[in-house]
């Protein structure tokens, strides 16, 4: 069985929710096609229409200031949103259900609101009570959707399914409890031969609280999901054709990775286009289950594969991320440096000033390391001025170049090395499972020394060798 999630941009309008069900309809006929395959399922797990979450916690802002005609408003485009989509639902008693059903939430809603912003106070319990709204909306819209469209669907309410613990805004789901909720409220629609829908990024405490699992959560619910029922595969439906060689915004002819491993995906998320994080989707790759990411505009577009390992390809090198606008700061300290607790003081600095660091190199006397968030750049030159000489460099860009070649061929990192041409490289790190190295060079140099680079590693099979 395979579990399929839609993002916000995949059911933003009557035309995304069309191409969803076109969709799931091919998948459940490939299912019944399959020979002794299981014809079960598949089930839909749906983020919110695109932007509705955002526009939700605008409406949680507003009633935290007091501002109920701001709330009421935003509360008003919702509606009307939601209504005007739901035309999508061709068959007329289940419009009719549905628009009862969104009456009946955003009539809640708004009386919650409203007594929130007397109060001016929105606690995190009342926080998720709204933020969960959009993924309920979207999932009960879809399921009569499918549902009118000959493909008959079930919804079925997160907040009763995904049990988590008590976090808000960044709750865990619990794996035993999730699994026997699903079971009891996902098992008899299934056998049924219907299609459970749900929203994601929701869930409650075991007390029925409602949660939410943190922006983009609906990748997590799917995974979470997908692990607890064992799902033969998790689909990822999004509005790109999955994880580029390198950043189509720099390099001219990237193409799609068909297959990454789960540690490549994560370095390359680290500092890469965010298609998805490959956190959320951990717990689906630690139980074996492949999680491909596809394009619901290109249905037919191979998309990106992930899984735990992944065969060996004839490329050593599987993609390249970059990341531009960071400053590398250098600390030197002929003193200090061999001194133990060094390292403390000096990344104490950083998290006394909340700026993290991305990439750190040491050598003899000095301590580089890159950040990106320039806001508290100044606080922290002057602290760490106290006890060591700081230079700070700007306009500086990391390169991170992944590919489980660089495990098992030794000369590979001095090629890449090489192959960015005569561009000076300020910083170099490779990890310790040396899947990956990681090097930072000016922001001027990036489009060419990344040009130079996928030309030589990534250049189509078919062209001659050893272009550079
Ligand atoms: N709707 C939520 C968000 O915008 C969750 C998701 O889309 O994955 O963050
Ligand atoms: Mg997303």
């Amino acid at each position: 069985m395979v579990v399929m999630k839609f993002g916000g941009t995949s059911v933003a309008d009557q035309s995304a929710i069309e191409r969803l069900i076109a969709i799931v309809r091919a998948q459940r006929q490939a299912d019944a096609q399959q020979e002794g395959g299981d014809a079960r399922g598949p089930i839909v797990v749906v983020s919110a229409m695109s932007k509705v979450t955002d526009r939700l916690l605008g409406i949680a802002a507003n009633a935290g200031a007091g501002d109920i005609e701001g709330a009421q408003n935003n509360l008003r485009e919702l509606r009307h949103r939601h209504i005007a989509v739901s035309t999508v639902i061709t068959d007329a008693v289940q419009r009719e259900q549905l628009i009862a059903f969104l009456d009946h939430e955003f009539n809640e809603l708004e009386r919650v609101v409203q007594a929130l912003a007397v109060l001016r106070e929105v606690s995190p319990r009342w926080f998720d009570a709204i933020a969960a709204m959009g993924e309920i909306l979207s999932s009960r819209m879809v399921a009569a959707a499918l549902t009118s469209h000959g493909l008959r669907a079930a919804w079925i309410d997160a907040r009763r399914t995904v049990i988590t613990d008590g976090e808000h805004t960044c709750a865990v789901p619990q794996l035993p409890e999730t699994t026997s909720s699903l079971m009891i409220n996902v098992d008899p629609p299934l056998a049924a031969g219907r299609i459970p829908v749900m929203g994601g990024f929701v869930g409650a405490t075991s007390d029925g609280v409602t949660t939410t699992l943190g922006r983009g959560g609906s990748d997590y619910s799917a995974a979470i999901i997908g692990a607890c029922l064992g799902a033969g595969e998790i689909q990822i439906w999004t509005d790109v054709d999955g994880m580029l060689t390198a950043d189509p915004r720099i390099v001219s002819n990237p193409y799609v990775v068909p297959h990454l491993s789960f540690a490549e995906a994560s370095e390359l998320a680290y500092f890469g286009a965010k298609v998805l994080h490959p956190a959320t989707i951990q717990p689906a790759v630690a139980r074996n289950i492949p999680v491909r990411i596809l394009n619901s505009h290109r249905p037919q577009a191979r998309g990106t594969l992930i899984t735990a390992a992944r065969p060996t390809s004839e490329r050593p090198l599987t993609a390249i991320a970059s990341k531009k606008d960071v400053s590398v700061i250098s600390i030197s300290s002929t003193r200090m440096l061999m001194a133990h607790g060094f390292l403390r003081r000096l990344f104490e600095v950083f998290e006394k000033w909340k700026t993290s660091v991305d990439v750190v190199t040491t050598s003899e006397v000095t301590v580089s390391v890159t950040v990106d968030d320039r806001r508290r750049l100044p606080a922290i030159v002057e602290a760490l001025s106290q006890f060591a000489d700081v230079e700070a460099e700007h306009e500086m860009a990391i390169v991170c170049v992944v590919g489980e070649g660089l495990q098992t061929d030794p000369q590979l990192i001095g090629q890449v090395l090489q192959g960015i041409g005569e561009v000076p490289i300020r910083l170099v790190s490779q990890a310790a499972s040396r899947s990956n190295v990681t090097f930072v060079i000016r922001e001027s140099d990036l489009p060419s020394a990344l040009a130079r680079l996928h030309q030589r590693f990534f250049a189509p099979v078919s062209a001659p060798a050893g272009l550079a």
